[in-house]
């Protein structure tokens, strides 16, 4: 098992506190599709943004400690998915300008992502594309001092409440991201669709905007691997959210199948029911395990790490997939009660596995290292993994 220093054990103490203290509002916080107040209030005064920011603008680290990241969010997510996304996206939806931005522009937005003042987004996909983001079709294009961006994102998380997005798009024959903040003239943002578990979403057009060529973010159609460096180091954090709703489910189906008896004895101590649960147990343990082991190793060199931190995002969502599935399974009928907290963690465990890079689409760029690397051996003798 991977085993947490004490420095890493302090940070789950503190974010678990941050989430107990939250608990009673997780319901309907998780209803909302806006922010729920009382919990950005309870993440700010945690000050835990210190993880998503780096140390020059406030925040605990030179650099991004995915780890630190993936803690919180997996005691976060326990509790409430409002409060999971609260929090990760301020590092997601700012890692761009804190990589690719510049000094003034971190030092004027960093501050504010910490401190929750300006909420955070990341404006990827279109409503025609999803995984192909090379086939997005928004565009930029500089003209003067400035850059002007057209097209239409669309599922863009906090949408609605964001104070600006890090806008991926065309330029040329490349890809460049630019700094939109959300009141520019020529923004409108939409709210929705509403989810199966429900989140702050929308969409955001982009009708002729124009910002200082200062807001750039990384280099001028070079900006596809800027994104893929914001995906490397958050991917290992959405498998520690993960972790967490599928550890709150299996504590649920774990206290109904210890009281409710049938057959004169508790459901847990019906075979089918307890290995089902035993081996819930077990898989959350070797998805911990692979998580903690690819964020450390992401903060190093997150783009040197791409495969582990997608393996994990694959086995952490999968497998609270699978573990949220049996805990309902195992409640039988009370499993399926709208507005109890096994249902909700269970609607929880869906949208992992489709955004930040659905599985399918991981499990493909995994297949293809394992083409390259079986190659490599073949030619040169030597192992493939
Ligand atoms: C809750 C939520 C929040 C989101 N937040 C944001 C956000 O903040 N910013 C943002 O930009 N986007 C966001 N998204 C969008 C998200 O990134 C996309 O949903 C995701 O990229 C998948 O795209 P798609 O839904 O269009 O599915 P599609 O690309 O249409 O894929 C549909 C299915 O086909 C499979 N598939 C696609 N291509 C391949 C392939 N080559 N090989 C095998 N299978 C394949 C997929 O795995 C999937 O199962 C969010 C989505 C959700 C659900």
């Amino acid at each position: 098992m991977f085993t947490l220093d004490q420095e890493h054990l302090e940070i789950r103490e503190e974010a678990r506190a941050v989430a107990a203290s939250v608990a009673q509002y997780a319901a309907e916080a998780d209803e909302l599709d806006v922010v729920h107040r009382p919990m950005a209030q309870a993440v700010k005064a945690s000050g835990l943004t210190r993880y998503v920011i780096p140390a020059a603008y406030g925040g605990a680290n030179e650099t991004l400690d995915p780890l630190a990241i993936a803690i919180v969010r997996e005691e976060f997510a326990a509790v409430s998915a409002h409060l999971d996304s609260l929090y990760g996206m301020q590092g997601v939806g700012s890692y761009a300008i804190t990589v690719g931005g510049s000094d003034a522009l971190r030092a004027e937005w960093l501050p504010k992502v910490l401190s929750l003042d300006a909420i955070a987004a990341i404006a990827l996909t279109e409503v025609e594309i999803g995984s192909d983001l090379r086939s997005v079709s928004t565009e930029l294009r500089e003209e003067g001092d400035e850059i002007v961006i057209t097209g239409e994102k669309s599922f863009i998380t906090n949408a609605p409440e964001a104070a600006f997005f890090c806008v991926l798009g065309r330029e040329g024959d490349g890809y460049s991201m630019a700094f939109v903040p959300a009141d520019t003239p020529g923004v409108t943002v939409t709210s929705g669709p509403d989810l199966i578990a429900p989140h702050i979403i929308g969409g955001v057009t982009f009708d002729e905007v124009r910002v200082p060529k200062e807001n750039r973010l990384g280099e001028t159609g070079k900006a596809f691997s800027l994104m893929l460096q914001v995906l490397a180091v958050f991917r290992a954090t959405v498998a520690g959210a993960s972790l967490g709703i599928g550890r709150a489910a299996l504590e649920e189906a774990l206290k109904h199948t210890q009281t409710r008896e049938q057959f004169g004895k508790p459901l847990l101590n019906l075979g089918a029911v307890s290995q089902k649960l035993a081996l819930s147990w077990a898989e959350l343990e070797a998805a911990r395990a692979l998580t903690y082991s690819a964020a450390a190793q992401a903060a190093a060199a997150p783009l040197a790490h791409i495969a582990e931190t997608s393996m994990a995002k694959v086995v952490a969502t999968e497998t609270a997939g699978r573990v949220a599935d049996r805990a309902v399974q195992s409640m039988g009928r009370f499993g399926l009660v709208r507005g109890s907290d096994i249902e909700r963690h269970y609607r929880n465990s869906r949208p992992g596995r489709i955004y930040e890079g659905s599985t399918e689409v991981l499990l493909d760029s995994l297949a293809r290292q394992l083409s390259k690397r079986t190659k490599a051996a073949l030619e040169n003798g030597g192992g493939i993994l």
